[in-house]
């Protein structure tokens, strides 16, 4: 049986010793660990930054509307809204899939042709129960 290159996952520098050793010593294990945090974090904040933007930017067309508007989909493109990059999936009465960036949404019932909702609150909250009092 071939045995696999053992390599430390930082240095890449060849190991000695047990074969599940990763890393050289602590130093290395740190500067690994310090690195993929770094990356996840990155990312982390690139996405929410560009789920915050969409949403800003769905506020900003519905500002002054009570319900919804009407857009096409490469007029919203061209505002800077990022189409990969939603909260969740939410699925109105009447079958509409709407895409929502927290509390704004869009749905797509025509080709091309966008409609930009504003979700409740109320409708929206899953667990906690909603109370009057
Ligand atoms: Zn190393």
């Amino acid at each position: 049986m071939k045995k696999k290159p053992h390599r430390c996952m930082s240095c890449k520098k060849h190991l000695t010793g047990r074969v599940d050793k990763k890393f050289c010593d602590d130093y290395c294990r740190s500067a690994f660990n310090n690195k993929k945090y770094i990356i996840e974090r990155g990312l982390i904040r690139r996405v929410n930054y560009l789920l915050l933007k969409n949403r800003r930017i769905l506020e900003a067309l519905l500002a002054g509307s009570t319900s919804s508007i009407s857009i096409m989909r490469n007029a919203l493109a061209s505002k800077g809204f990022q189409f990969g990059f939603c909260t969740h999936t939410w699925h109105a009465a009447d079958g509409m899939k709407y895409f929502c960036c927290y509390d704004h949404a869009y749905s797509e019932p025509q080709n091309e042709l966008l409609i930009i909702i504003r979700l409740h609150t109320k409708a929206t909250a899953t667990s906690i129960p909603y109370s009057e009092s």
